[in-house]
């Protein structure tokens, strides 16, 4: 393993610790005056337009209220799709039997079993495996995408052990989550809209991915039944309303990021008075496509228009996983053109796209050495900065802190631009008494300043006496068990 992919990868950093002491970059000494004072000017531009105070989040969590209201009236009425999930009673904890769930997310595909035991017994046993999804699949056809999921699906159902066991006269079912836009026609049908996430897959757009999924599975003769298709926000909603009935809304922050909530039947005009048992039913914001007031720079800008979605998912492309990293090599980029920051060589890795990750910022925010150690080490293991000042590494981290910062506020002003639209809608229902909001995805997960900031600007906005009130909690791998509970509510087998 080369160097570099030691030190990259993933946001921990203990078992390597000694390790990384002995191949510390040294630093070299102050950064000349001239290169800071070109650097001043940058970065205090960048913090100017990056900054986020009370109005700007203000501005953001009414037009997110606004932008739901409107595509809530009509389709199209609104960047957020408010797409109808066809979940309209969470799981029960009556749940029994044996079920699987399907995830593919931006970075990974999950497969995961549980046996459920039912009110008393709950969760008797789970297993779940994780793979990473080739980059050529990103860019390949519909046939080897979901090819390559099923084959991962074959060979986990092929080690389900004697713990688990099927109730006589069922077949597996599966619920499958699918972390992209899809207008979803049916519990168990829907239609792709778009890949994001940097995903080009031919073929897939306008297709019901569930109908893919089948085509898989006989291709590859496995006899399973997909028995729901959820996206990932609703998915995790499920599994943490599952064990708290408080759960009013889910939000994904992991490559992309999404949200979706409980919502009342007549808050939804464009259903033109469809029944529904429950009165409720959970929308699928889609909130990645939220663009109104953000706060953005010429970063991205560009980053939008190079990218293979231009125009869209903007609000994903200022809070989510996926591009944080991205914003700040950009940053980088202009400061190493415009001054000495880095020496009087330009660093080559530096013009490459995605070279800087999210987990990298992470791993440097997470730097409190006097010398910034692992800020030198990622410098120079993926950006190919040889000896970085103290002054430079300090200014980097400066530069994540700024674009995190930035993103998690504004992720903050999104969650409260849904739970004040409920409460408008229905005083006391969310101000009033507990209300959970469920977080899952490897970016809230992992990155402490974001959760820090992003819980900061909810308490800002809501004011201390009603933030009392809202819980916003990780709700880890909820999303596998919830989309096996929605196959098992929906199952085929157990009416
Ligand atoms: P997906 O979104 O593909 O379903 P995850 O929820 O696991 O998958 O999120 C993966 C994303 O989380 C990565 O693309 C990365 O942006 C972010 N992430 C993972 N680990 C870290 C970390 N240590 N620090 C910050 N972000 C991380
Ligand atoms: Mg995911």
């Amino acid at each position: 393993m080369s160097r570099a992919t030691a030190v990259a990868v993933g946001g921990s950093f203990s078992t390597t610790a000694r390790r990384r002491r002995e191949l510390a970059v040294p630093v070299r000494c102050s950064l000349s005056a001239a290169g800071l004072a070109a650097v001043a000017p940058i970065l205090r531009d960048l913090k100017m337009k990056c900054d986020t105070p009370l109005p700007v989040l203000r501005h953001v969590a009414n037009s997110m209220s606004a932008d739901m209201r409107a595509g809530l009236a009509t389709n199209g009425g609104s960047d957020l799709k408010m797409i109808l999930s066809y979940v309209d009673s969470l799981p029960t904890g009556n749940e029994l039997g044996l079920f699987y769930a399907l995830d593919l997310g931006g970075t990974n595909f999950r497969v995961l079993r549980v046996q459920l035991g039912g009110k008393e017994e709950r969760i008797i046993d789970t297993e779940f495996e994780q793979v990473s999804i080739p980059q050529e699949l990103m860019y390949g056809t519909t046939e080897e995408l979901f090819d390559f999921i099923v084959s991962g699906l074959a060979r986990f159902v092929e080690k389900e052990s004697t713990k688990f066991h099927l109730a006589e006269g069922s077949k597996r079912e599966i619920g499958f989550t699918f972390s992209f836009p899809v207008k979803q026609t049916s519990i168990d049908s829907g239609i792709l809209i778009k890949w994001t996430k940097g995903f080009a897959v031919s073929g897939t757009a306008g297709r019901d991915v569930v109908v893919c999924l089948n085509e898989a599975l006989v291709r590859q003769g496995l006899d399973i039944r997909v028995s729901a298709l959820v996206n990932d926000a609703v998915s995790t909603l499920a599994g943490a309303h599952y064990w708290d009935e408080d759960v009013k809304v889910a939000v994904i922050l992991g490559t992309g990021t999404n949200a979706c909530y409980v919502e009342s039947i007549e808050a939804i005009p464009k259903l033109q008075g469809s029944a529904y048992g429950s009165g409720k039913t959970i929308i699928n914001i889609e909130w990645g496509a939220f663009s109104t007031g953000l706060p953005l720079t010429e970063f991205d800008r560009e980053m939008d228009s190079e990218s293979i979605n231009p125009g869209e998912q903007l609000f994903e492309k200022t809070i989510s996983g996926m591009y944080l990293g991205e914003i700040v090599r950009r940053v980088l980029k202009k400061m190493a053109k415009a001054s000495t920051l880095f020496g009087d060589s330009f660093p080559e890795k530096l013009s490459v796209p995605f070279s800087l990750s999210t987990p990298h910022l992470c791993t440097m925010q997470q730097d409190d050495s006097g010398d910034l150690d692992k800020v030198g080490l990622i410098l120079s293991d993926t950006l190919g900065v040889k000896n970085s000042s103290l002054g430079a590494r300090k200014t980097v981290q400066d530069i994540c802190d700024t674009i995190v910062k930035r993103g998690s506020r504004l992720a903050g002003a999104g969650i409260v631009g849904i739970l004040q639209k409920v409460e408008q809608d229905s005083i006391g229902q969310i101000f009033q008494k507990r209300t959970v909001v469920a977080m899952d995805g490897g970016l809230y997960e992992h990155y402490p300043q974001y959760r820090h900031y992003l819980k900061e600007a909810v308490a800002e906005l809501l004011g201390v006496e009603v933030f009392k009130n809202v819980f916003i909690e990780h709700t880890k791998d909820g999303s596998g068990i919830g989309a096996a509970l929605l196959a098992a509510a929906n199952s085929k087998y157990f009416a």
